[in-house]
């Protein structure tokens, strides 16, 4: 998609941190990180969000869900571990209209706590 921010990052449109480019997966650093490690991992294709068709064909989510554990091994944080996480719609701040799982962690998270 022509004037999507993460479709321009994946085809080297604009800068970014990319630390891992898949055959079908890429991913780089949060440009506004909430932990030491925070990684943004994204399809190459545009894909709306976790509710369009698309994310479900393939193994779109598959793949994303393994390049996170190996960014994860990258950066030393397997051990401590880290979290997971995909947003979807105004109640959760889903931002970037283009499919993306956040790798968190590099420190303790705490708990998930009602906000
Ligand atoms: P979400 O709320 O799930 O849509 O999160 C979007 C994330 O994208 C936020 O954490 C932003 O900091 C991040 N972000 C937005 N623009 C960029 C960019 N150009 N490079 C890296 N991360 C970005
Ligand atoms: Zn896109």
């Amino acid at each position: 998609m022509t004037d999507c921010i993460f479709c321009k990052i994946v085809n080297g449109e604009i800068p970014a941190e990319v630390i891992y480019n898949g055959v079908n997966v890429t991913a780089f650093r949060d440009i506004n990180p909430v932990a030491p490690v925070h990684v943004l991992i994204v399809p190459n294709r545009h894909i709306e969000h976790i509710r369009d068709p698309r994310a479900m064909e393939d193994d779109v989510l598959k793949e994303m869900f393994q390049a996170a554990n190996e960014v994860a091994d990258m950066e030393g944080i397997a051990e401590s571990g880290y979290r997971l996480l995909i947003n979807y719609g105004p109640d959760a701040n889903l931002v970037v209209p283009h499919l993306h799982l956040h790798l968190i962690g590099g420190k303790p998270l705490g708990p998930m706590v009602a906000v």
